[in-house]
């Protein structure tokens, strides 16, 4: 069974989720948002071994725990991220536009690409190519759960924006469309930022994208 652990950390209050397999113990963090050591405890705690650093997209908000996880870790974590987002991921994820300057921690060897499907133990994660918040930005569906993380793509009452580098509203409007409302309403949408809600909540009520 899929056990997910949410936290809300660092300067932008990013959510951060450490994901596992309650049989094999194996775990992943998705978005290692900020205070790695926070994270790398409760997983100690529960003895679950991280494997997998997946991040939705590069920003340093989102990354930010990833040195202080994998200094604690051997072997290290495998990091995955899309190409689209490689050069951001070398940029320090954007921070220094806020005047943060991060470890962005080890180098993405794993590219994510749309349809891919990520294993952690019995668990399947369906990898969704969905640009528009950064170039790379991915969402992370596992239909067994019925559980979409779905990083800066779409909030509770809002979605990403797109006023940064490399972000395109047009784009991140048709990977919400084709990407998001496809998926069953129940299905829960676990954000970046802010409390979780549903695919039907937001298709009837998110006043960004409520017409699409
Ligand atoms: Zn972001
Ligand atoms: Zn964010």
């Amino acid at each position: 069974m899929l056990e997910i652990v949410p936290f809300t950390l660092g300067p932008a209050q990013t959510n951060a989720y450490l994901v596992a397999d309650s049989e094999t113990k194996e775990s992943a963090v998705i978005d290692p948002a900020w205070d790695g050591q926070v994270i790398l405890a409760e997983a100690q705690k529960r003895g679950w071994r991280i494997a997998h650093l997946w991040y939705t997209h590069a920003h340093f908000d989102h990354i930010g725990g990833a040195a202080a996880i994998a200094d604690a870790l051997n072997p290290l974590p495998l990091v995955a991220l899309h190409p689209n987002d490689h050069v951001l991921w070398r940029a320090g994820g954007g921070g220094a536009l806020f005047g943060f300057d991060i470890d962005p921690g080890p180098e993405p060897t794993i590219d994510f690409h749309q349809g891919q499907i990520l294993r952690l133990g019995s668990a399947g994660f369906e990898v969704r190519f969905t640009p528009g918040h950064t170039s790379g930005h991915c969402i992370f569906y596992v239909p067994a759960s019925g559980v979409c993380f779905c990083g800066d793509l779409i909030f509770a009452g809002s979605v990403g924006r797109t006023d940064l580098p490399g972000a395109s509203w047009e784009q991140l409007a048709e990977s919400i469309k084709t990407q998001v409302f496809t998926l069953p309403d129940e299905t829960r949408l676990l954000s970046g930022h802010g409390p979780e809600t549903t695919v039907g909540e937001e298709k009837m009520s998110n006043p960004f994208v409520s017409d699409l």
